[in-house]
């Protein structure tokens, strides 16, 4: 990278020597500097072979015999002049303006023109280059694609994928297209153009692709979305060109584009000047992938997690005519990622894959990748040989909340607060039947939470859940506020509820306008206004799209779910709270208390979980 950068330079310093050196030495040597006198004699002598009047006719430049040149400047004597040359028979030449400006004159009228854009833009890729972020692009460079391209066979194959077995199956179909296009063209059937795959952020889509390149044996060539987006109209457009124009070369090869939302995000959504650049830069995707027919051996794979915001055009058959989805792994996906990940990890006996896959619900594979890599840091920390059950669980929690930061004092009032806090989350937890179970209660700081409550939700639940669990996971949500106000007062809570309280007003907000479980609009739902430029369609959060009257009784809905649910709560921490107390001291003492010790707790205190609470 370093090296290009000289590069560059060079061919920019070159340039501008080029442009600056005629106008230092003329390659002509300047004529002699006569007076009008002068002129007249050297004339009148004989001395002249020939002359030339400038445009203006207020200059004139003869040749002398001894082939040196003379100037003198005429002025209004020109007439007198032109009869001596006459006299004379000297040939005399006119110039016409632009001759008379020379070459030197249009050079200088081209620097005063370029130079400044020229730096500017040397500028520009200067700063491009320094922020890193462009890939380090000169301005000459601008239209290309600079995709990361692995030439032959990426070294992925389908057995490094674990779960994710569906989308294994369609992808299988394109590895066929590019091995062997003739089992397709043979009967009629067109090569897949474009698979699009859909997923969140970590489920191995670019992994996957990657392996459908391995496995065909073919090129690769990957570029992010948000690489062809850029403030120049035109440029992304020229990117997609090249990055076409470069792959139909290599074909049969696969492109890869991650994030092709950013690209192929539905276009007329108004947004000042990028949006030509947009829509210039999506036509040309499209107009590539209908360019590409059939036979090309070039087959676009992009990856999203927003299918909803794509523009409709690019989802048209002959584009990207498939869809795979590939969702969060379930628990045998994350045993067999687990597996794959574990390869190489020596681990000790007491490690269980499967029941750490148990323990991480939600986890993407990126995720199980990462608390396997972490685990093995801590081990390599702590020197020991094999990956304990130890190592596995700290870096689980690293994973979901962010290091430990043990080293952080805090005084002991702000411990008893954070305690408190949540030991009231931990409590109504054990109080809500039918809600996430409790797992492990901490007042360790962790990344920006001064503690935690873990929560495992259940597996079974295939993301439909009742109004009487989100009326729970309120409670939980409200149960730190809660004990922080029971215990220092109506003036002694503290902000550290913010993200709890906006949780609430999240699910409240979704309850009573998304899901129809409140009064106002009964088992209704307020149409989604199509607002969000740049998030897309946004869900949930958007403006509402109805009568400010209807938005008021809302609002009222909303404000009395809130109150009513945390007067119920702070009535439950009331009724126990010997419990809360017991369990606040518990975690002031040890910091941390895990799930059989909250049972033992619940037994002792008879705290009994129930539906009604
Ligand atoms: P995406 O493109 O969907 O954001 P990636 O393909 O970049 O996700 O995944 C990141 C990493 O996570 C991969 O390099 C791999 O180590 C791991 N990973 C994700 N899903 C899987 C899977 N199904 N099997 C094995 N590893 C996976
Ligand atoms: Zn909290």
């Amino acid at each position: 990278m370093k090296n290009n950068h000289v590069g560059r330079w060079i061919i920019i310093l070159t340039l501008v020597a080029l442009f600056w050196i005629p106008l230092m030495g003329s390659p002509q040597k300047r004529p002699v500097q006569l007076t009008y006198d002068g002129l007249v004699q050297k004339i009148d002598g004989g001395g002249a072979v020939r002359a030339v009047v400038s445009a203006d006719g207020q200059t004139v430049t003869i040749t002398g015999t001894d082939h040196e040149r003379y100037t003198a400047h005429i002025g209004p004597q020109a007439p007198r002049i032109q009869e001596l040359l006459d006299k004379k028979k000297v040939p005399v030449e006119y110039r016409s303006p632009a001759q008379d400006m020379g070459i030197l004159g249009i050079i200088q009228i081209l620097m005063t023109l370029f130079l400044p854009l020229f730096l500017i833009f040397a500028f520009i890729g200067l700063f491009r280059a320094g922020r890193g972020g462009g890939g380090g692009q000169s301005p000459f460079s601008w239209g290309r694609s600079n995709a990361r391209v692995v030439v032959q066979g990426t070294g992925v194959t389908f057995s490094d994928v674990a779960g994710a077995d569906e989308a294994k199956v369609e992808l299988e179909e394109v590895v066929t297209a590019l091995k062997d296009p003739s089992r397709f063209t043979s009967v009629g059937a067109l090569i897949p153009r474009g698979v699009l795959l859909v997923g969140p952020p970590g489920t191995g889509k670019t992994l996957l692709a990657r392996a459908v390149a391995g496995e065909a044996g073919v090129p690769f060539f990957s570029m992010a979305g948000t690489q062809f987006v850029e403030m120049f109209v035109g440029v992304g457009a020229a990117r997609v060109r090249d990055l076409f124009r470069k792959a139909k070369e290599a074909a049969p090869c696969i492109i890869f584009i991650d994030e092709i939302d950013s690209v192929g995000r539905q276009r007329g959504n108004g947004l000042g000047n990028g949006n030509d650049e947009h829509e210039q830069t999506l036509n040309q995707l499209l107009t590539e992938l209908d360019g590409f027919a059939g036979n090309t051996g070039v087959i676009l794979i992009g990856a999203t997690n927003r299918p909803d915001v794509l523009d409709a055009a690019l989802l048209r058959p002959g584009r990207f005519d498939r869809q795979v989805v590939i969702d969060l792994p379930d628990i045998n996906g994350r045993s067999a990622i687990l597996a794959v990940h574990a390869k190489g990890k020596p681990l000790a006996n007491d490690v269980d894959l499967q029941r750490i896959a148990r323990r991480t619900p939600g986890f993407s594979g990126a995720d199980l990748a990462n608390v396997l890599n972490e685990a093995a840091i801590l081990a390599a920390r702590e020197g020991v040989a094999q990956v304990s059950i130890a190592n596995i669980n700290a870096a689980i929690e690293r994973v979901v909340a962010g290091a430990e930061k043990k080293g952080r004092v805090i005084g002991t009032e702000q411990r008893r607060l954070v305690a408190y806090h949540e030991a009231g989350h931990a409590l109504i937890g054990l109080l809500c039947q039918g809600y996430d179970s409790v797992e492990k209660v901490s007042i360790v700081p962790r990344g920006m939470a001064a503690g935690l409550t873990w929560f495992a939700p259940d597996e079974n639940a295939l993301g439909l859940r009742s109004k009487g669990y989100y009326l729970q996971e309120i409670r939980v949500a409200l149960g730190g506020r809660a004990a922080e106000y029971l215990v220092f007062g109506s003036d002694g809570f503290t902000n550290g509820a913010s993200n709890d309280l906006q949780r609430v007003a999240e699910v409240v907000h979704r309850m009573c306008t998304e899901w129809g479980m409140g009064d106002v609009l009964g088992h209704a739902a307020l149409r989604q206004s199509q607002g969000g430029i740049f998030l897309g369609r946004r869900i949930g959060s958007g403006e509402m799209n109805c009568s400010p009257e209807l938005a008021a009784r809302l609002d009222d809905e909303e404000r009395e779910l809130v109150d009513a649910a945390f007067e119920k709560t702070c009535g439950l921490l009331e009724q126990h709270r010997d419990a809360l107390d017991a369990l606040a001291a518990m975690l002031i003492e040890r910091e941390t208390v895990d799930r059989d010790e909250l049972l033992a707790l619940a037994d002792q205190f008879h705290i009994r979980s129930s539906r009604e609470g």
